[in-house]
Order: structure tokens, then sequence, then C-alpha cells
């Protein structure tokens, strides 16, 4: 006799194609929810492709191309003297950089000039350059007549100053030799100033000058005049290098308080503007 276990209950036969429909309806709703975890899901696609539409349109719209600045070169001579320290606690205390071309006799004319150009040397912003050892003890003419002795005067200040860089003055002539910006306002200097650029000096001379009275020191220019005639030499294009404007003044004008005020003044409003660039000498175009 065969079991009953074989041929089994009717009833439950019935029910287990009812069970297999549902188990198969529970696999495939597991399938559909199932992602594996290694694909992005749909919502971060959607939120990534938001964010870079939002991170293009806040991106910044072109700057408009920068105006160029106009190169301003402050530069006082004939120190280190009675102005001097004037003229250092002024541009330190408006930050401003400044280049002093200084005359090697005076450094070691006393204790307090030595102790002055200590301080300039160690100064930040402040550049120092020379302008020749004796001064041509103002005799021009007869100084620039010897050019051997010339570029032997001025290195004397080179090396006892150990000077860093080789940008000269000439005392007493406006004369320029920075590459091939040559210039000489008196030509009885030609070849001195020749001789003294074959020897490696860079020579800057000046567009404009702070006038001063040589008798009483003062300055001649109040800061806001100053100012027009630099403006006015811009303008006007009165320059060796087109945008570059060479200032030369000098120490021994600030030693009183109305000149010093006059300087503070001027680089107060010098500071305003902004569309001068203060520079130094070495950063003139065509210097080493
Ligand atoms: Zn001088």
């Amino acid at each position: 006799m065969e079991s009953s276990d074989d041929e089994g209950d009717p009833a439950a036969a019935r029910l287990q194609p009812a069970l297999a429909i549902r188990a198969l309806l529970l696999l495939s709703f597991l399938l559909f929810c199932y992602q594996p975890q290694s694909r992005p899901r749909s919502a971060p696609r959607a939120f990534v492709a938001a964010e870079v539409k939002t991170v293009a349109v806040k991106k910044k719209p072109k700057a408009p191309p920068k105006k160029a600045r106009k190169k301003l070169y402050l530069t006082f001579d004939d120190g280190p003297n009675k102005g001097t320290k004037n003229v250092y606690t002024i541009v330190r205390d408006e930050g401003v950089p400044v280049t002093f071309f200084l005359v090697g006799e005076h450094v070691f004319d006393s204790h307090g000039q030595r102790v002055l150009f200590d301080s300039l040397r160690g100064a930040p912003l402040v550049e120092l350059c020379n302008h020749s050892y004796s001064h041509a003890h103002s005799r021009y003419s007869s100084y620039y007549g010897v050019p051997d002795s010339v570029v032997a005067d001025f290195r004397r200040t080179h090396d006892s100053l150990d000077l860093r860089n080789d940008v000269a003055r000439t005392p007493g002539r406006n004369i320029w030799r920075i590459d091939s910006l040559q210039a000489t306002d008196l030509k009885a200097s030609t070849a001195a100033a020749d001789s003294l650029q074959r020897a490696g000096f860079q020579l800057m001379g000046w567009d404009a000058e702070w006038h001063f009275d040589h008798k009483t020191y003062a300055v001649e220019q109040d800061a806001e005049t100053l100012l027009r005639q630099i403006d006015s030499a811009f303008s006007r294009n009165r320059l060796k290098c087109p945008g570059h404007l060479v200032l030369l003044a000098h120490d021994q004008a600030f030693a009183a308080p109305a000149d010093s005020l006059q300087l503070r003044r001027f680089l107060q409003a010098l500071k305003k503007r902004d569309d001068y660039e203060l520079s130094l000498a070495t950063e003139y175009p065509g210097v080493r």
C-alpha cells in the first residue's frame, strides 16, 4: 500500500501553487528594490549635477584689465646730514619706499652721521645708492674734467660703504647712463659719465625736482604744488622713460619742522592716489 505521504493532502496540494506565486512576487519585489552599493543612486547624481550648475552660475565675472600705475621714484641726495634724520623718520612712519643717494665723505664726518648711516642701512623700504665720495667739493667743472678721478671717487664710496648695488648719481649734473638710456645735461661731463658707465656704474638723473632755497634751505614748492607738477610731468610725458618719474629731493631741505611737515603731507597725499606706485631706484627699467 502506498503511503498517504506520497500523494499528500489535496488541500495542501492546492495551496502549493499559491505559495509559489507569492514567493515569486516577493523575489521580484526584492530584486526591484535592490541596488548595488557601488552604483550611485539617482537622487545624489541629480544633486551633484545641481551643485555643478550652481558653481557655474556663481563664477565671478571677469575683472576689467588693470590700469597701468604710474611709477614714482623718491630719491634724496647728499646725506647723511642735518635733514636726514627727519626724512628717515617720516618715510618710516608713512611706510613708503625711498632711495638715498649718499655722499661717502658725509658718513665719516661725525659719529652721529655714522650712526645715522647704520640706521638707514638696516631700515626696510630704504635703498642706499652712490652720490660720489667728495661731491666734487662743489667744484664741478674741474671734477668732471678728470674722468679717472671721478671713477675713483665713486669707487671709494662704493667700497667704503659696502653698497649693494651700482646705481649712482653724479653731483651737480643731471646725467643718465642706464643701459641704452643716455643723457648728459652739460656735454663737458660726457667723458666722465662714459667712464663711470664703463666701470660698471648705472647713472640715474631725475625728471622732476623738489627745489629748495640754497640760503635758507626751505623747500620752494609746498606738497600740493609739487604733486600738481608731478601730475603734469606724467600727462605731458616729460619723462626719460614713459610711465616712470624720478623725483630729486635733498635731505638738507627737511631739517626745519615746517619743511618736514610738507614732506609728510606730500607722502600722505601720494598714498591716497591709487594711480601712483612708489618704487626703489633698482626697480627702474633697465637697471641690472
Ligand atoms: Zn648732491
